[in-house]
């Protein structure tokens, strides 16, 4: 058995980065930019109007200055034509290019205006309200740097800087496969002896929260060569998991049907409860990942491999799920050599700390446990003993599963 984080090291150094594809803007948001993005223009592209009010040369705002002479308008979109003498102002309004000859805006509440004379009713510096050219970046900037995550705020940037279209990675495929003659699909005539398949659609959730595409394979008979068919069905996929039938039960197929037909197994069984039949290998061309068949172990390994073996394929440095600390409600027992994630609740107070109560039932079967839990509480292998308001630390699963 290897430990949790020796099972997730080998599983990203055998993975490679995501070739990029061009998306529109339209279609970019969660995706990452697989290029330094430029503007294309430079923005604010000449020096605007911040208020509405009166385009001036500062100068001519000096106390015992003379009326000011109002000779015309600009609007945004609607430049004034021509320039501004001594002693001239041009009404502006917000986003309108400054006139030739203004350095400054006297706002309309602080001018008093009868016709075209216009008095300022204090000096007014020079620049003021003033949005200079480039002032939020100009033609060439990088905006946002190779890596970045394409939230909604950044592609306002990357709208703004006229770049329609940007090199994202592409979204890894990951095939989902399902083994187990008891499996059918929700909603299914369900025979004597049969189960709802769950996996395949926890698992493709965390896939997609995760960055990635998935490609439901269906569920494979446990019958070799069916098996090895729908294993097939992963090629031209970036990786391979198969969901159940990887321990050593007469019905456990999948290492000895892919053996037989290309699997380079790299490692099996982790240090990790729930969860100790992981597979990693290489069926082939295609990466492969075996999760267990119980479902609270499917997700939770899901969480702790598979997100992070999708975010390495994206480039993002930032892999693992966020190691958050808080106190426990409850104690716990001494731990063995396995690494446990238990499925608990959490409340952050208002000064911020975390409170975690793990479930007292921690089967890896029950879905309803892991329906109520919102984090997995990690206890290293050997814990001790754990009183009331001990420190321990978590992973958080809203976002992420
Ligand atoms: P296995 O790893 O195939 O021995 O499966 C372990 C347990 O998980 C068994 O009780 C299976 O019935 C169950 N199981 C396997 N695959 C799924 C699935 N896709 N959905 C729900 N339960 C499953
Ligand atoms: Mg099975």
């Amino acid at each position: 058995m290897i430990p949790v984080s020796e099972a997730r090291d080998r599983i990203l150094a055998a993975l490679h980065e995501m070739p990029p594809e061009w998306v529109g803007l339209e279609n970019a948001r969660d995706r990452v930019l697989a290029d330094d993005a430029k503007a294309a223009r430079t923005q604010p592209p000449a020096d605007l109007s911040a208020m509405d009010g009166y385009a001036v040369r500062a100068e001519d705002t000096a106390s015992g200055s003379a009326p000011l002479r109002m000779i015309g308008e600009s609007a945004a979109g609607h430049g004034f034509d021509g320039a501004m003498g001594a002693g001239e102002t041009v009404r502006i309004f917000t986003g309108a290019p400054l006139p030739e000859g203004a350095d400054a805006i006297l706002i309309q509440e602080d001018a008093e205006a009868t016709g075209d004379r216009i008095v300022p009713k204090d000096p007014v510096a020079s620049g003021i309200y003033v949005r200079k050219a480039g002032l939020d970046f100009s033609a060439g900037d990088i905006g946002l740097p190779s890596g970045s995550i394409l939230s909604p705020r950044r592609i306002g940037l990357l709208a703004a800087m006229n770049v329609p279209w940007v090199p994202v990675r592409r979204r890894p495929r990951i095939a989902l496969l399902s083994t187990g003659d008891e499996l059918v699909r929700p909603g299914e005539h369900v025979g004597r002896d049969q189960i709802i398949s769950s996996n395949a659609l926890s698992v493709a959730g965390v896939v997609r929260l995760a960055g990635g595409e998935p490609v439901d394979l269906g569920i494979a008979p446990d019958e070799p060569d069916a098996l090895a068919r729908a294993a097939d069905g992963a090629s031209g996929c970036d990786m391979l998991v198969t969901l159940g039938g990887a321990s050593v039960g007469d019905h456990d197929l999948v290492q000895d049907v892919l053996a037989d037909r290309g699997l380079a197994l790299d490692f099996w069984r982790i240090a990790m409860r729930p969860g100790k039949p992981l597979m990693f290998g290489r069926f082939g061309e295609v990466p492969l990942l075996g999760l267990p068949g119980n479902p609270v172990s499917a997700l939770v390994c899901a969480v702790i491999f598979l997100r992070p073996a999708i975010r390495h394929m994206l480039g993002l440095e930032d892999t693992h799920p966020e190691i958050r600390r808080g106190v426990l409600a409850t104690g716990l027992n001494q731990n063995d050599r396995r690494e446990d994630y238990l499925r608990s609740s959490f409340r952050t107070d208002e000064d911020g700390i975390a409170t975690l109560t793990p479930f007292s039932r921690q089967d890896s079967s029950m879905l309803s446990v892991l329906g109520q839990a919102n984090a997995l509480a990690i206890r290293p292998p050997h814990a001790p003993e754990a009183k009331p308001g001990d420190p321990i630390e978590f992973i958080a699963l809203d976002g992420v599963a």
